[in-house]
Parts: structure tokens; sequence; C-alpha cells
């Protein structure tokens, strides 16, 4: 460490001009920026990192652990669902369990021994209850999800072409109905949450609720899930393409230029009966609830 400018500086802590407070921690030193790509969001407060921009990057306290769902594939069957979150490192190690199916855009499972869960006991404790009471009590097997790793360099994009994302929203279909799963949940992860399987989630978003818009896309990850998601121009290119090939208008890279991700996509005008007008329905509702609350 002797030989960088902010040695002592490990950690700190800044309240957001929206009021929410946001931590920040030295991951990475570089002199000059490594990621020419990498969009600086307006949101993050400039006071905290003028000069250190290109000294220190950050990841920031964002609460995007896997309970909120950023892409829910429902119009497919009356009796399935298929729903997509977006985690970070700790949220995906911590809440695997929880998922049918876990595709890894960033390496976090790479060592994970893929075998067959041990069944936890239900009860433990005297043996004077526990030998009465164990044959009315099976063991607890925990989910063994389905797991998927793609290999993608992080701030980069994966090799994957236009198709694979449309075959994997029907693997998942596929799966639900063969698990029975009426919710099945997908896990989207990376590191940080952010760029990977942020993108991840946005190209789940054009292939799940034709928005036939990159820009849409965008828009709706980083309202459903975070304003930090889909982190480079490369990211946003790579989306435009998939929106291109689906038939659909680019428009991902001028997403880099829009302060409030939420109002922009509240904005978008959406024909009715479209998913367009259902998401942003659903954000209404939200909004209207955190006013009430
Ligand atoms: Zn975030």
């Amino acid at each position: 460490m002797g030989k960088y400018r902010y040695k002592n500086l490990l950690g700190w802590q800044v309240t957001r001009t929206d009021g929410n407070t946001a931590r920040y921690v030295m991951s990475t030193i570089v002199t000059k920026p490594k990621h020419p790509n990498k969009v600086t969001y307006p949101n993050y407060p400039k006071t905290v990192h003028q000069g250190w921009n290109n000294a220190v990057s950050y990841v920031s306290s964002c609460k995007h652990d896997g309970y909120n769902w950023t892409v829910n594939d429902s119009d497919w069957s009356p009796d399935h669902n298929v729903q997509y979150f977006v985690c970070n490192a700790t949220g995906a190690r911590a809440r695997k369990g929880m998922f049918d199916v876990v595709v890894d855009c960033g390496a976090i499972f790479t060592s994970w021994n893929d075998g067959p869960p041990k069944p936890i006991p239900m009860i433990k404790g005297s043996e004077y209850f526990v030998k009465a009471l164990e044959k009315h009590a099976p063991p607890v097997v925990p989910k063994n999800p389905k797991y998927l790793e793609i290999v993608w360099p992080d701030q980069k994009i994966p090799a994957a072409t236009p198709e694979f994302w449309v075959a994997l929203r029907d693997k998942c279909r596929e799966y639900a109905v063969a698990l029975g799963e009426k919710n099945l949940k997908v896990m989207l992860a990376c590191q940080g949450g952010h760029g990977r399987s942020g993108t991840a989630a946005a190209c789940m978003s054009l292939v799940v609720y034709n928005y036939l818009c990159a820009k849409t896309a965008v828009l709706h990850v980083r309202t459903f899930h975070c304003e930090s998601a889909v982190e480079s121009v490369g990211q946003e290119e790579y989306i435009d393409r998939l929106s291109i090939a689906l038939g659909g208008t680019t428009g991902a890279k001028e997403t880099s230029k829009i302060n409030d991700s939420t109002v922009a996509f509240l904005a978008l005008p959406a024909k009715e009966g479209s998913w367009l007008a259902a998401n942003q329905a659903i954000i209404m509702a939200e909004q209207k609830e955190e006013v009430k609350m």
C-alpha cells in the first residue's frame, strides 16, 4: 500500500442529495482511468469524488441482494412465471438458496461445487424429543439451483449472440414447467451487481417485454434495479446491438446523459396495454406507496 497516494483512505460515507447514505470503499487504485469507457453517473456526489475519480474506484452500498426482481416473465403461460433478479457478489452468495437458477456473470461461484446439497435436520436438541419426533420431521433439503456461468470480464461484454438471450429466456420457461414451479426465481449475478448482471437484466428485459428499444431496456433496469446498472459504453452498445437484432431501435448510449432514470422511464411514451405501460404503472404504484409511508 505504501506507494499509493491515498493509503489512509480505506472507506468513507456520504449522504447523497436524495437523502440516502452511500458508503464507498477503495477497491482498485490506478493512476490513469483503466476503463476509458466507464460512465460516471451524475447521481453520485461530485464533491466527494473530485480529484479522486481517477485514483479510486468505489463500491457503493446499494441494497440489491436479490429481493428486488428486475424482469418478470409472466405472459407465456397461465400457470408459470419466471422472475429475474440482479445480485451483487455478497447478495448472490447469501441468497443462492432461494433461487432455482443462478446465472453467474461475474465468476462468483467458480469454485462452487455444484453437487447435491446435504439435507439439514429439521429438528435438533435433546435426545428425549429428537428421537421421538424425528420420524415426523423429515430433514430439509436445500434448493439446488441450476447453474450457468457466462465468461464475462469486468466492464466488458460477453461473446453471447443475440439469440443467446432468447434461448436463455426459453430454457428458463421450460425449466419452470419441468419443475412445476409457479414462480421460477432466476438470479443474474456479478461482483458489483451493476455492469455485467445489469447488462444481462437489460438483455432479458428486451427479450421478455418486447420493448424493441435499447434505451427503454437500460432505463427499465436502472429504474427497477439500480441507477448504476450497465456501467460502460461497450455494454450500452451491446444492448443496442441486441435491440437491433430483435428488430428494435438503439438509444442505450443516450442514457448516460440522463440524471434520473425513473423520471425518464415514466416519461417514455407507452401504448395502452403494452409491457412498458404495465411496468410504468408498477413504478407509479410504488411511488404512491412511498408517499403514504
Ligand atoms: Zn447499485
